[in-house]
């Protein structure tokens, strides 16, 4: 810019300029002080000195600010500016803007003023000071993308964008998932170039001019002016298809799917906390319902959002209090030829501190997600075995199923506590059978196979739960070795109807017992489903409401346990 002549100063700044002087020494921060009649303004030295302006005294500041000033946010500076000037009474100003500096960058300042007034009421002066926002001025360091601060103010932006011409749009959030595994794979530098890698494959992906923020973390960004639902669905399905397949980065391999939280504006809400905390509970949930998704924003699914969280601190509540509100079920398991009550599957329950029994659909997740599952395991099986010895004396080759989550298999020291349970409380190991819960997530079977071999050297019998859900399949049996698969009411409810299940059941049965392992069928309702599965698909065990539902323990003692010390045995009775 232009040097300036030396202006002489005006009476009114004449009079604050001690003051201001002595201000400016004690503060890194831009003052400026304006005489709103004669339009000077006194600016500190360093505004002069960084953003280039012609002298600490100048005549129609407001114009030459406002032409430094981002065009984004230009409109906003003139329309406050106009305001200052016609304000009646004090005036508080606060604002965020770009502005551009001596060598022609950007920088974000934050600006606060205050308008002063005459003794009649006039405005007359206007005095303030500037910082610059050092965070936000910077760009991801890993990436290289716009920052979180940048999409706060994109979002602002497009909302103001929508305030003006009524269009809407939406905002897509997506983390990667089981980034994690890459940061403890390999190590956080590998984990930033992955970061660094998506951002690149994803920023190719998208319509022009629509720049990709990064987030926290492994969080990722987009704000899409004018998308529909369909736009948001081609959108991710093309970020889905480019992370399907493992990826390969300086000779190492990553696999990292994406899950997505989107929402509409305005319609899911009219300010930036608002869509960005609605839109983080949409990718939540999209990461809860199996990950590799993206989850479109509703009230309701918010809502059930909300529960979980607060479930989530009940239950932590519940494990720290020694697992109070927990109690385990068990529902019989019967020979499938005779009939004889041979063992039972505990189930764990917990009821709210509301009193509301929840179903483990709901606070099993959460417990893995927490990783509490580890501690309450341990709780549930030594629960599960003391029960199971008790029940022995009435039933000698009584055997209690326990399930086990992923998570309680990568913990080591589960092993050692079951070996020390059965040891402590004298049982021997044929007394347990552990259930793996959920194949579907198991990401290196070897590993898996080697803690279960080493169970299965106890003598403790493991089976494999679910077989015939999404997750479970011949894939799964072919690569688990386990004692049991136990095949899943999914399975074996169509099995009267259809003829195609029948003989698949059929065949699975048979193939279990060609390598030596046993078949429990769940889920039998039904005499004639009941008769089928035996007669026909030879099924070795049965568990199943037809021979009784999940009861506590009194009940299950009542029921089950009570006819057999009285001398009776078998269904009929
Ligand atoms: P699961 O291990 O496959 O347990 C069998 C589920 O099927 C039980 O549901 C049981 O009530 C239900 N069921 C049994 N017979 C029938 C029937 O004839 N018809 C129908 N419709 N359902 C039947 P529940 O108790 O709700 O448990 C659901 C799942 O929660 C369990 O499936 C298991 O994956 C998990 N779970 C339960 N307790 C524990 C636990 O202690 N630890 C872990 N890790 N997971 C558990
Ligand atoms: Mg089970
Ligand atoms: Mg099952």
């Amino acid at each position: 810019m232009r040097r300036a002549k030396r202006v002489p100063l005006s009476p009114l700044l004449k009079r604050y300029k001690y003051y201001f002087d002595l201000l400016k020494k004690t503060t890194d921060e831009y003052l400026f002080l304006a005489d709103l009649t004669s339009g000077m303004v006194m600016v500190s030295p360093n505004l002069v000195q960084d953003f280039d302006l012609p002298g600490e005294v100048m005549h129609g500041l407001v114009e030459q600010w406002a032409e430094l000033i981002h065009p984004e946010e230009r409109g906003q500076f003139e329309a406050a500016m106009r305001s200052v000037k016609q304000t009646e009474g004090i005036y508080d100003y606060t604002a965020e803007h770009r502005v551009r500096t001596r060598k022609g960058e950007y920088v974000w300042l934050r600006v606060r003023g205050q308008v002063g007034t005459d003794l009649e009421g006039r405005p007359n002066l206007f005095a303030g000071m500037m910082s610059r926002m050092a965070k936000r001025n910077q760009a991801d360091e890993v990436t290289g993308l716009l920052n979180k601060y940048q999409f706060e103010h994109g979002v602002k932006v497009a909302l103001a964008n929508y305030r003006a011409t009524q269009e809407g749009g939406a905002i897509l959030v997506f983390g990667l998932d089981n980034f994690k595994i890459v940061n403890e794979t390999y190590n956080r530098s590998m984990g930033d170039r992955v970061l660094k890698h998506v951002a690149r494959l994803v920023e190719q992906l998208l319509p022009p001019l629509l720049p990709l923020y990064k987030l926290d973390g492994d969080e990722f960004a987009i704000i899409y002016p004018g998308a529909k639902q369909e736009d948001i669905a081609k959108l991710f399905a093309s970020i889905q298809q480019c992370l399907a397949r493992p990826q390969e980065l300086e000779g190492h391999q990553y696999f990292c799917t994406a899950s997505a939280g989107t929402v509409f504006y305005p319609q899911a809400g009219k300010d930036y906390l608002v869509l960005h905390k609605h839109a983080e509970a949409a990718m939540d949930l999209a990461k809860r319902d199996g990950k590799n998704r993206n989850c479109l924003f509703s009230k309701d699914q918010y809502n059930r959002w909300v529960r979980s969280i607060a479930m989530r601190d009940s239950i932590w509540d519940s494990v720290e209090k020694g697992c109070v509100g927990f109690s385990l079920f068990f529902q019989p398991q019967v020979d499938a030829a005779t009939q004889r009550l041979i063992g039972a599957e505990a189930l764990l329950r917990w009821q709210s501190p509301k009193g509301r029994m929840v179903a483990p659909m709901e606070f099993i997740p959460i417990l893995e997600e927490t990783k509490l599952i580890i501690p309450v395991g341990k709780w549930i099986f030594e629960q599960a075995l003391l029960i199971c010895k008790k029940w022995r004396e009435i039933v000698p080759d009584f055997r209690v199923s326990v399930n086990m989550s992923y998570e309680q298999v990568k913990d080591l020291s589960f092993k050692e506590f079951v070996g020390a349970c059965l040891r402590r409380y004298n049982m021997p190991p044929e007394s347990v059978i552990l259930e793996l819960t959920e194949s579907k997530i198991v990401a290196d079977w070897s590993f898996v196979n080697q803690q279960f071999d080493l169970f299965r050297q106890q003598g403790i019998a493991i089976a494999m739960d679910d077989f015939g859900t999404g997750y479970s399949s011949l894939a799964s049996l072919k690569n688990l070795s386990c004692d049991i698969v136990k095949i899943d009411r999914e399975f074996v409810k169509k099995i009267l109807e259809t003829d195609f299940d029948k003989r698949l059941v059929k065949y699975v049965v048979s193939l279990c017992h060609s390598i030596g392992i046993h078949c429990c069928i769940e889920g039998v309702e039904q005499e004639a489903e009941y008769e089928l599965l035996t007669k026909e698909c030879h099924a070795d065990t049965i568990q199943g409401y037809y021979f009784g539902h999940p009861e506590s323990v009194e009940n299950f003692e009542a029921k089950f346990l009570a006819p057999i010390k009285a001398g009776q045995t078998g269904k009929e009775n």
